[in-house]
């Protein structure tokens, strides 16, 4: 199959300038992966899949909104990009940076950041910075910068990363065939709940495709949409949305309430809980991609939601593999034996 990077392949969608210069790693075409288990556990009858984003070129969604709006900076000339970042976008404005020969400098909150992103943002090569701080202070630290120098700015407040993250919204209604019915994911700084709306409405426009409910999601220490207040000192295991003051805040209200959907917050251990049973499927994620889940699976639990015949697609937004050490500390270490095969006998059939 051919396949024609996503700002191609959805350029009438895509709104970019003309100056933009094309910088991809064949980023998107992710697949929508069935949960017939998960369904099941939760009462069965409906249709249930995971929008597995973790099969981007760094591990994220964020290489879709990446690829644009580094592709509009080194159109114009920017020779260096800055983001704040909770690691995500760390590696993925690394990566695509570097493919465009600019430098990336990313500010990263100190020792919140999971060993798999930091790597991830140092292996490509930008310049890593950690800050005594959190997340929305570095955010606050890169946007100052940006307007007084000509440092490109990729966080989700530029509107080119919104522009290329709406492609996962055409791909579901693609494969689909028409929106879902809803459609559940984490929400941090809330630009991908914002971009998701954005391109179920505009697909609509176009192919009739409908719209989904949007059911956002975030952790209970960390859910200022839901509590209706910024947060100074948000805590989450699921660092990638551990954000007390999200950026998109207010679209991502509207966005569920447009959509007739609504935010709400789960525990930690709720999130942890769907990270075992999305990897108990085979889609391993990490802590922040399992919230959505977890929310929907909340919803359907205490009676609010009943999903009988319906379609749902919950965003797994990145990769297991990210978060290693959240693995090593709640799940049992593996056993050791000696290099005999009678140890091994005894320990898997005695
Ligand atoms: C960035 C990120 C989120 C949160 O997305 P926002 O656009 O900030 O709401 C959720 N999960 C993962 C894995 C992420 O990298």
């Amino acid at each position: 199959m051919n396949r024609f990077p996503l700002i191609q392949r959805y350029s009438i969608f895509v709104d970019l300038p003309e100056h933009s210069r094309l910088i991809t790693l064949s980023e998107g075409y992710t697949p929508l992966i069935p949960l017939p288990h998960i369904a099941n556990h939760l009462g069965g009858s409906f249709h249930l899949y995971a929008k597995y984003e973790g099969l981007n070129p760094t591990g994220s969604f964020k290489d879709r909104g990446m690829t644009a709006a580094i592709s509009e900076a080194v159109g114009r000339g920017a020779q260096t990009v800055i983001c704040a970042s909770t690691g995500n976008t760390a590696a993925s404005a690394a990566a695509y940076a570097s493919r465009a020969g600019q430098k990336a400098v990313v500010l990263i909150p100190e020792g919140k950041v999971a060993a798999g992103k930091l790597a991830g943002a140092v292996a490509y090569g930008a310049q890593v910075i950690q800050i005594a701080g959190s997340f929305d202070d570095a955010l606050r630290m890169v946007v100052q910068i940006s307007e007084r120098h000509p440092i490109a700015l990729v966080n989700s407040l530029n509107p080119y990363r919104l522009e290329g993250q709406k492609t996962a919204a055409f791909e579901i209604c693609d494969e689909l065939g028409k929106a879902p019915d809803w459609l559940c994911l984490p929400v941090g700084n809330a630009g991908n709940i914002t971009a998701y709306w954005m391109g179920f409405k505009q697909y609509h426009e176009y192919k009739a495709t409908g719209f989904p409910h949007i059911l956002g999601v975030q952790a209970a220490g960390s859910a200022p949409l839901v509590l209706g207040h910024p947060i100074d000192h948000p805590e989450t295991i699921a660092t990638a949305i551990r954000i007390g003051r999200p950026a998109r805040g207010e679209q991502a209200l509207q966005a569920a309430e447009e959509s007739g959907g609504k935010i709400i917050a789960v525990s930690d251990q709720q999130i942890l809980e769907m990270q075992r049973a999305l990897a108990s499927e085979g889609v391993w994620v990490e802590p922040a991609s399992a919230a959505g889940l977890a929310g929907l699976a909340d919803e359907i639990q205490k009676g609010k939601f009943d999903p009988k015949g319906k379609c749902i697609v919950a965003v797994c937004t990145g990769h297991g593999l990210k978060d290693p050490d959240i693995i090593a500390k709640s799940m049992p270490a593996p056993q050791r034996i000696p290099a005999e095969i009678d140890a091994l006998e005894d320990l898997i059939l005695g």
